[in-house]
């Protein structure tokens, strides 16, 4: 896990999984009684688990000795804990000293155990200011708060992509399936006579496409190999309305 979590108001924290009150989360610290827990409710706020003390009666079937012993000692350290209504949840980069995100610690992270992630190249060579390649790093990982991810959280999320209103909002859908998302790929291109490797209907996974189109430059000057990205900040400098709305709404979501 690359962050840890100071509880506020344990809205933004999830109960089992985040690493807010041990070294590690409670899914790891307290297996027997974790495996108790219904499915549904795994992935609970800390909020949501203490109204009502909902983790208790989240607790289904045997209550073995080890179900037992685990339950009483979260019961001791809960007893500890006051949520701060008006704080929010603060979630801290352990792979720098001062908590704060950096391009370069997370790069670095990219390395630790057994992280293996292909188009890495791409985005760390590439000559884009580093806000755009960290971006992408997000995007690859698909750690973007969209929609999906929104969901998957409990949090209020669009029904539908704000752009298309046609499905649910993804990364891959915003960046390149959703027909606004192609269309202003076309008209990004297409000022460098590049249209040719605008996303297709059949494009459905931003990295598949980014890394198609890498290997379609392949043999090119080297400036080449950061093409995507490099656009993000080319265009970014162009002063177009349209690519400053595309960037905001991309970066936002
Ligand atoms: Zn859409």
């Amino acid at each position: 896990m690359a962050v840890e979590t100071v509880v506020g108001n344990g809205k933004n924290t999830r109960f089992w999984t985040d690493r807010w009150i041990l070294s590690q989360s409670l899914e790891h610290a307290l297996p027997h009684l974790f495996s108790s827990i219904a499915t549904r409710a795994r992935k609970k706020t800390v909020f949501d688990a203490f109204t009502s003390r909902s983790w208790i009666s989240d607790i289904k079937g045997a209550l073995t000795v080890p179900v037992l012993v685990e339950y009483l000692h979260l019961w001791e350290l809960l007893s500890t804990v006051v949520l701060q209504p008006e704080v929010e949840d603060t979630h801290i980069w352990k792979f720098t000293t001062s908590g704060m995100y950096s391009t370069k610690s997370a790069y670095e992270a990219l390395f630790v155990g057994s992280t293996h992630f292909n188009p890495w190249e791409l985005i760390w060579k590439s000559w884009a200011p580093r806000k755009c390649k960290f971006f992408l790093w997000t995007v690859a990982h698909n750690r973007c708060w969209t929609a999906d991810r929104l969901a998957r959280r409990g949090l209020t999320h669009p029904p539908k992509c704000p752009l298309c209103d046609q499905v649910g909002e993804t990364i891959d859908h915003l960046m390149v399936s959703c027909v606004f998302t192609r269309q202003i790929w076309y008209t990004i291109l297409q000022s460098f006579g590049l249209q040719i490797l605008a996303p297709q209907m059949e494009d459905s996974i931003f990295v598949d496409w980014w890394v198609a189109v890498n290997n379609r430059v392949a043999g090119q000057q080297e400036k080449k190999r950061g093409l995507i990205p490099s656009l993000f900040w080319e265009l970014g400098q162009s002063g177009s309305i349209v690519i400053i709305v595309f960037l905001t709404v991309v970066l936002l979501a």
